[in-house]
């Protein structure tokens, strides 16, 4: 029978692509993918041939009954988004959530995701988290989903694009207060880099540094005081650490 298997691809480092992940996607009939082009470069680097089907932000809702039709009909659909693991603020919760309804084996094959590399480097608590993803683009809609979090004693991670991290750390100083952060930019790239500090050091820093790039965002939780103590030259001063390999 039918099989959709939920595919992992890189962050920005085509060295974690897994033999599995070569494997599943060359046992698949067809790809459905959030931007096909680029899905057919990582397909070529990998010397494979399957078609490919956008699904996509736009289009997820008109493609769903056709993929689903496919499952049902026997065909293995490999789901892959730009990068990363679908479905994590990327497409996918429709379709897995309907090929489960469906009774339609659903399969993930784990690969590189950028909250979970940022979370267990950050030098925060890891357990528990919860993983926000993007923040409303709007300052009193962003000021609203923020107070929702700001009592939740766990590990808040966000994704955030480079010209709005400076309003959106604003925001988190002004809701959340002005608790520990860390910055992780280019995740398993060349020229991966941390900034680790205060809100506050992290607003300073890009006042002097442009932000560029892709970043995660990992800010400590809400009564975690005695964390603090713990790792003090982290807590007095940004340190800021850049991997090349
Ligand atoms: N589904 C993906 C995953 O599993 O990580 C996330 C897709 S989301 C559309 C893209 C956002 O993830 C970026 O804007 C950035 O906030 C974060 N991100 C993706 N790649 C990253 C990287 N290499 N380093 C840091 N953050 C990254």
């Amino acid at each position: 029978g039918g099989k959709l298997y939920v595919v992992g691809t890189p962050i920005g480092n085509l060295g974690d692509l897994s033999d599995r992940v070569r494997q599943v996607l060359a046992s698949c009939d067809r790809v459905a993918a959030e931007d096909t082009r680029h899905t057919r470069k990582l397909l070529s680097h990998l010397d494979l041939s399957v078609p490919s089907i956008s699904y996509h932000e736009h289009n997820r809702y008109s493609r769903l009954s056709e993929l689903i039709e496919g499952l049902r009909g026997g065909e293995r659909i490999a789901l892959v988004s730009d990068a990363g693991m679908p479905g994590l603020s990327d497409p996918g919760e429709e379709l897995i959530r309907e090929a489960v309804e469906e009774g339609i084996p659903v399969i993930p094959i784990p690969g590189p995701n950028a909250a979970l590399s940022a979370v267990v480097a950050s030098g925060l608590s890891p357990q528990p988290f919860v993983f926000i993803g993007f923040l409303p683009r709007h300052g009193k809609e962003r000021i609203g989903e923020l107070k929702k979090w700001a009592p939740t004693p766990a590990t808040l991670v966000f994704y955030e694009a480079p010209h709005r991290i400076q309003p959106m750390l604003k925001d988190v100083k002004e809701v959340l207060g002005d608790r520990r952060v860390a910055v992780a930019r280019e995740l398993t790239k060349r020229h991966e880099e941390w900034l680790r500090g205060t809100v506050s050091d992290c607003l300073t820093w890009f006042q002097q540094e442009k932000p560029r790039g892709e970043m995660t965002v990992v800010v400590e939780g809400a009564s975690e005081e005695g964390a603090k103590e713990k790792t003090k030259p982290w807590w007095e001063a940004l340190t800021v650490t850049e991997h090349v390999d």
